[in-house]
């Protein structure tokens, strides 16, 4: 049965990184027999103009019916002014919200050309391939009461809560475990049981749910300050690192940005699987619209393309696809190839749609 991919390319560059997307779908299509049907669709700021919502219930409906969607980006100064509730950025959190995306996907993964564009030293980051894996719909960000009152006499109070269940933690680290497999086969939980007692649950239940379902995995439990110091100081020790909303959201900034520019960082996130088994899944790049550089066909798309990469190892299961366009992406900055954003002294710079074709060549040619 063919692959049903939804595109939503959205605002700014979106369009023209997507563009390079459909491009390298198109070549799985031709040489590795991928046989997606690709679809599109409008959401962010696009849709507002379109539609006066920024996205529609047929395109909610769609995206729940698709083995995957694939976003560009959403928002820009053009829709600074619409009513709160239509902004570009509704659209994307209420497609995550929809399709109940509660696993954030953030790799570090470092190309051995760009290691001395990272701000530690190359012996250290070379050849890094880390997953943090963020739980996305609970915790402090969520959890009620979250309020500030008024005491009256001068001060103020603010609460937040931190709150975790069973089953939200169990579903967060099975879907750690899993990645695992398919990778170096190592989990760390992060989390600060000494201090918090959703830390104290998070560890008992994920070390219950290895010993019942994973103890192929190896499991080591971090604390989250130590794991930030880890992250500095020897980040290869890791493989897959799991963590709550609040830690999560920190901890896969700092890891990324061990790397590189935004215009390389891929994400996924991930629902719960179905009753046939399939995981409802959104991939998209970490950045933004770039408004500034819109139009320009300057935008890196090797974000993009390498959330096409994730979306081809977990939720295609074609994990060889996956190991070659990334392979591809590597060959082409080791032959000098940069967009602006990546631009190094000595290297040869060129812009989206170049970079598309030499991806794709290096494909034809790794393939052969
Ligand atoms: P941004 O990520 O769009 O841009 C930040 C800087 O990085 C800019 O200078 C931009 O030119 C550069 N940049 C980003 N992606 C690049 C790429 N692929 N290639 C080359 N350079 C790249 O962040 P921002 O400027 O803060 O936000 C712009 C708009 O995007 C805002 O409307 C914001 O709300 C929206 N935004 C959307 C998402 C999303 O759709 N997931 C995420 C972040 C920001």
């Amino acid at each position: 049965m063919s692959k049903n991919i939804l595109i939503v390319a959205g605002d700014g560059i979106g369009p023209e990184v997507m563009g390079e997307v459909k491009r390298v779908i198109g070549w799985y299509n031709d040489n590795r027999k991928f046989d997606a049907v690709v679809s599109h669709e409008l959401v962010g700021g696009c849709c507002y103009d379109a539609h006066g919502v920024a996205v529609t219930d047929e395109t909610i409906e769609k995206a729940k019916a698709a083995d995957a969607v694939f976003l560009g980006a959403v928002g820009g100064p053009k829709w600074d002014k619409v009513p709160y509730e239509a902004r570009p950025e509704a659209g994307l959190l209420r497609l995550r919200k929809d399709l109940e995306l509660f696993a954030n996907l953030r790799p570090a993964l470092c190309f051995a050309a760009l290691a001395d564009a990272s701000s530690l030293k190359r012996e250290i980051v070379e050849g890094l391939d880390i997953m943090i894996v963020r739980e996305l719909t609970g915790g402090v960000y969520f959890g009620e009461p979250k309020e500030i009152t008024d005491l009256g006499n001068g001060e103020r109070r603010a609460v937040d809560t931190q709150v975790y269940t069973t089953s939200e933690i169990r579903r967060i680290a099975a879907v750690a475990f899993d990645l695992a497999r398919k990778r170096g086969n190592r989990v760390t939980s992060v989390e600060k049981r000494n201090v918090m007692k959703s830390g104290v649950l998070w560890h008992e239940e994920v070390v219950k749910l290895h010993d019942e379902q994973f103890s192929d995995v190896k499991l080591d439990n971090m604390l989250a300050d130590n794991c930030g110091m880890q992250l500095a100081k020897n980040p290869r020790q890791f493989d897959v690192i799991v963590t709550d909303n609040l830690f999560g959201d920190m901890l896969s900034d700092v890891a990324a940005m061990l790397t590189g520019s935004l215009g390389m960082l891929p994400s996924a996130s991930l629902g719960a699987k179905d009753a046939n088994g399939k995981t409802k899944s959104l991939y998209e790049p970490v950045h933004g619209s770039a408004p500034d550089i819109a139009g320009t066909g300057a935008a890196n798309p090797i974000a993009s393309i390498l959330s096409f990469a994730m979306a081809l190892r977990y939720t295609f299961d074609r994990g060889a696809c996956a190991d070659l366009l990334e392979k591809a992406v590597d060959k082409v900055l080791a032959d000098g190839y940069r967009t602006a954003d990546i631009m190094q002294a000595g290297k040869t710079r060129i812009g989206t749609k170049e970079m598309g074709d030499q991806i794709l060549k290096a494909l034809g040619e790794l393939n052969a």
